[in-house]
């Protein structure tokens, strides 16, 4: 498959990558390191007639620390060098094994995290060609009225499945967006929407500019499942973040990829911790409670029963890890 042609741009500052993406309308894209969004151009999923290069960015880049402890990543860093970065991997291991479970080494040498936070949905109908698309009715995806997967859905139920989001999610991640109209900021929880095509809120001519990590006074982890480690998106993954005892545990968000249009975050496993503590009976009794609150899973690659079942064991070994892991010294 070959690309379509396009414009390229490759701006030296933010001001003017954000001029380029405010006057072109749709048919412009900012371009990451274009893992994902290549693909399909040459799917022709999507058909912008030009590409700004975001990822150097020098606004973009950097990992600190401020006077708070607030971590700030910059959007346009590669995702191999966050998952080795010693401001991200001892303090907040939930985020470093997300990062390390995108795609493969080579994907992650090339992809930013502004990339994977903006990774469209995904579907075994709609991400194949446009002459396999050709050959089949057209779904919500791509024009038509219909979902051809789940045939009662009322819109795109088509998967997110971006795998820093979830750990992100559950330490409380806020992200800065940028457009040439001004500044503002969101929980990364609010940034996601419950609809395949249009998954997120960034408004035409935004960019993700960086995103800030609270204080890390939490236990974290993230697990995946995949068909393949090391190249496949997940099945189900699950990151977890907790404050407090095991005991007497204060906080815990659990948050679920790959089993919906947006991330999920798991209601009932989370109260039944905290009301009875990080011990053997409430793990098992959060594990079984986790399937009242998938509800209908649409996802489109594994049977929901199936789904369900994989959940219920990521729930029990993101529980049991984060029991295992040391107070951080805040606690
Ligand atoms: C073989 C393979 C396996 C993969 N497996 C996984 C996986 O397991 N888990 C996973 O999460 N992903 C996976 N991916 C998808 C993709 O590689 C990652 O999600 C990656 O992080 C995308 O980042 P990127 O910088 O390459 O994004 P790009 O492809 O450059 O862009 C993706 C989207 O984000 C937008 N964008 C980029 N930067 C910004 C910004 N700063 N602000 C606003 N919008 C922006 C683009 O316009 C585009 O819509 C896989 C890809 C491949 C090819």
């Amino acid at each position: 498959m070959q690309l379509p042609p396009f414009a390229y741009h490759r701006p030296a500052s933010l001001d003017e990558a954000l001029a380029r993406l405010s006057t072109a309308g749709d048919s412009v894209a900012a371009l990451g390191g274009g893992t994902d969004l290549l693909i399909n151009l040459k799917l022709r999923l999507e058909r912008p007639r030009a590409l700004v290069s975001v990822r150097d960015l020098p606004e973009l880049a950097g990992v600190s620390l401020d006077a708070s402890g607030t971590l700030r990543i910059g959007a346009g860093e590669r995702l191999t060098d966050l998952a080795a970065h010693p401001l991200i991997v001892v303090p907040y291991p939930g985020l470093a094994q997300a990062i390390r479970a995108v795609g493969s080494q080579h994907v992650r040498n090339m992809a930013t995290l502004g990339g994977n936070l903006c990774l469209p949905t995904r579907c075994w109908y709609t991400n194949q060609s446009e002459n396999w698309r050709g050959s089949q009715l057209p779904c919500w995806k791509t024009d038509g009225q219909v979902c051809h997967v789940i045939k009662t859905a009322p819109n795109c139920r088509a998967i997110h499945s971006a795998d820093s989001v979830p750990a992100l999610i559950s330490l409380g991640a806020r992200v800065l967006l940028r457009s040439s109209q001004g500044e503002r900021e969101l929980l990364l929880a609010d940034f996601y929407r419950d609809d395949g095509i249009e998954n997120n809120v960034l408004a035409p001519g935004e960019l993700i500019t960086a995103v800030l990590v609270p204080p890390a006074r939490v236990r974290s982890t993230f697990v995946k499942a995949a068909a393949r480690t090391g190249l496949d998106y997940g099945y189900a993954t699950l990151a977890g973040a907790l404050t407090g005892s095991n005991r007497v545990p204060k906080s815990l968000l659990l948050v679920a990829g790959s089993v919906g249009t947006m991330p999920l975050v798991l209601q009932k496993p989370a109260q039944i911790i905290l009301a009875e503590g990080l011990n053997e009976a409430g793990i098992e009794a959060a594990a079984d409670a986790v399937r009242d609150d998938l509800g209908e899973v649409t996802n489109l690659f594994t049977p929901p029963g199936y789904k369900k079942r994989l959940m219920r064991g990521l729930v029990r070994r993101v529980l049991h890890e984060l029991r295992r892991q040391k107070l951080p010294a805040a606690d």
